[in-house]
């Protein structure tokens, strides 16, 4: 078995016919559904290149190794309710529920970093919204402490 390499898959090339790389307004790069998938269909079956290092667009498969250089998984964008999740053992991306065609593929950052190459605010809309996003393992930086601070007080007020 090559984990990371498949070249006689190819589901792995209709895969790919399946999502984009779209600019989407205000949130930068991310990754949008040409297709519908039922829940628990595969979106994608990446492959990268794995170092010690945390990058922009690289994700954690383990503990000290970090996937980079992906086609679509690298552009996820975070959601706290997300409607895909990935497989870091089979090097999935699934469907946790069904997506429609021209939907904004989401995943939880939290789910397979322990640190964000960096923290930012929140304003995914789902009603569980954490607000500010960090890795699992680290706490909110200062930044986000004041982030939180000034909307508890801007909600106070409003
Ligand atoms: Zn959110």
């Amino acid at each position: 078995m090559y984990p990371l390499s498949s070249p006689y898959d190819h589901d792995d090339d209709a895969a790919h016919a399946r999502l984009r790389v779209c600019d989407i307004k205000g949130f930068g790069l991310g990754v949008v559904s040409l297709a519908f998938f039922p829940k628990g269909a595969v979106l994608d079956r990446f492959t990268g290149e794995i170092s010690s290092r945390i990058k922009q667009h690289s994700l954690q498969v383990d503990e000290g190794r970090h996937i980079s250089g992906t086609r679509f998984i690298g552009y996820l964008t975070h959601g706290c309710d997300p409607n895909a999740r990935l497989d870091m053992e089979k090097f999935e991306l699934v469907a946790r529920r069904p997506i429609r065609r021209g939907e904004v593929v989401t995943i939880d950052y939290a789910e397979t970093e322990d640190r964000l190459f960096v923290q930012f605010a929140c304003a995914c809309g789902a009603m569980n919204c954490r607000r500010w996003i960090t890795g699992r393992q680290e706490p909110i930086n200062a930044t986000g402490v004041d982030y939180l601070a000034a909307e508890t007080s801007g909600k106070a007020r409003a």
